[in-house]
């Protein structure tokens, strides 16, 4: 079965002369171990639809599920568990707790699950982003970049079915975001997971294997890149 997959899904905001229809008739499926991008121009529908896929929005017409999970019509409880267990996020804007250090950061969702790390995923998913010697720094220490991989690493700690990722490199310098989209790419080839991202930047949408473009809340595009490590 696909990480995700979305049947038909219309979404539809407000009513009467206020109605905007986000998104039209979206029909997808993502395969597991795929790094996907959703490009299109602002006000196509990416973040309505990654926000129907992660169960953070419901649909207005059709379901969605995350592996073998339909999430359409589950109640809130069951919602919140299958997020915290399946699912994890990157953020434009890293969303650390700016109280915790970048190690309690990267722990909590395992925290807020009840769940031990594993030392030795903790260790690779660490080194990977290369934060080893930044575990003790509080955000307010770190660089944006450093800030996002912290965020990235904290994403995939529980090795959630699928990450989603949103506008991951819209605050940082090139570079930076050149280390972050590596260590996407990376979690995906070497350690199989699933990633999702929502971009407009054509730069970033390279690292991933397959980019879905939306227009006006349809798929106008769909495109893999048989050719990744070409790109890469
Ligand atoms: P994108 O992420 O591609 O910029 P969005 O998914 O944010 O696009 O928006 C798609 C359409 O839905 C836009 O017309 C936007 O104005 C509308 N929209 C998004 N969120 C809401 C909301 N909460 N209420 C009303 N309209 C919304
Ligand atoms: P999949 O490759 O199907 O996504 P997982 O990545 O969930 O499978 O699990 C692969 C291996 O990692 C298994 O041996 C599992 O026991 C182990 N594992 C699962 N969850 C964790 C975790 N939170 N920390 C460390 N190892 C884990």
């Amino acid at each position: 079965e696909p990480a995700v997959r979305a049947d038909n899904v219309w979404k539809v905001y407000g009513s009467g002369a206020a109605e905007v229809t986000a998104l039209r008739d979206v029909s997808v499926e993502l395969a597991r171990g795929r790094f996907t991008a959703v490009m299109g121009p602002s006000g196509s529908g990416k973040s309505t639809l990654m926000h129907c896929l992660a169960g953070l929005d419901t649909v207005t017409r059709g379901e969605t599920r995350i592996g073998a999970t339909r999430v359409t019509g589950l109640r809130d409880a069951e919602l919140t568990r299958l997020r915290r267990e399946q699912i994890g996020f990157i953020f434009q804007q890293f969303n650390l707790l700016p109280t915790l250090t970048a190690r309690e950061n990267i722990l909590l969702p395992l925290a807020i699950a009840g769940r031990r790390p594993e030392p030795d995923w903790f260790d690779t998913v660490v080194g990977t982003v290369d934060l080893r010697d930044r575990l003790g720094h509080r955000p307010d220490q770190l660089s944006g970049g450093q800030q996002q991989r912290v965020a990235c690493a904290r994403a995939l700690i529980t090795r959630p079915q699928v990450v989603f990722a949103d506008e991951p490199t819209g605050n940082l310098d090139s570079r930076s975001g050149a280390d972050v989209l590596g260590f996407l790419s990376r979690s995906v080839r070497e350690f199989g997971r699933t990633i999702v991202m929502v971009t407009h930047d054509p730069t970033a949408a390279a690292y991933a294997d397959r980019v879905i473009f939306l227009a006006d809340g349809t798929v106008v595009e769909d495109l893999a890149a048989p050719t990744t490590d070409a790109v890469l």
